[in-house]
């Protein structure tokens, strides 16, 4: 089974989200953003996760257009165990991410940092939710001053039993900010 959540950025916002380096991030910073992501989130670990750069989309990034910037992909793979002595049968999931991030756009304009943040929240909270507020990082589209809400994090202890981290305002410093 594939699961898809695609991201969306409406507009290009201060020149304070600006990155420097390429208009691609490289694996490395890609990594970074990661690790940020794990640590502002907090949660059970979520070790199978890849990164792809494709072209998504034209990825116009004038006022009033509405671009894709990511999209994560899940797929679940389920292996059955049977016994030859007659026990019940072990039903195993193996779940793996594929975060997809839009090479067509010019990412010295846009907020990597809460686009992988975004997309990891969907790791952990599920591909279904969105915030209705703009002001979190899980509304579907991306800006950089978002942040994750009490109310998204919720969701994770709403999906997982695992007693969460509440970490500081970590977004605050992340190194995306400048
Ligand atoms: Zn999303």
């Amino acid at each position: 089974m594939i699961r898809l959540c695609i991201m969306l950025i409406a507009s290009v916002l201060s020149p304070s989200v600006e990155r420097s380096g390429t208009a691609t991030p490289d694996a490395q910073e890609l990594a970074i953003s990661l690790a940020a992501a794990r640590l502002a989130w907090g949660g059970p670990a979520v070790e199978d996760i890849q990164f792809r750069l494709e072209p998504l989309n034209d990825c116009d990034l004038r006022p009033g257009h509405t671009s894709r910037t990511a999209q994560l992909n899940t797929s679940d793979t389920q292996t059955t165990m049977a016994f030859d002595d007659g026990s019940p049968s072990v039903v195993s999931h193996h779940t793996t991410y594929v975060i997809t991030v839009n090479t067509a756009c010019d990412w010295r304009r846009l907020p990597l940092q809460n686009t992988i943040t975004h997309e990891y929240g969907h790791i952990l909270i599920g591909s279904g939710y969105h915030s209705a507020n703009p002001n979190s990082v899980m509304y579907y589209i991306v800006n950089a001053k978002q942040k994750i809400m009490p109310e998204d994090r919720a969701m994770i202890a709403v999906r997982s039993p695992l007693t969460l981290a509440v970490p500081s305002e970590v977004l605050e410093t992340s190194s995306n900010r400048h």
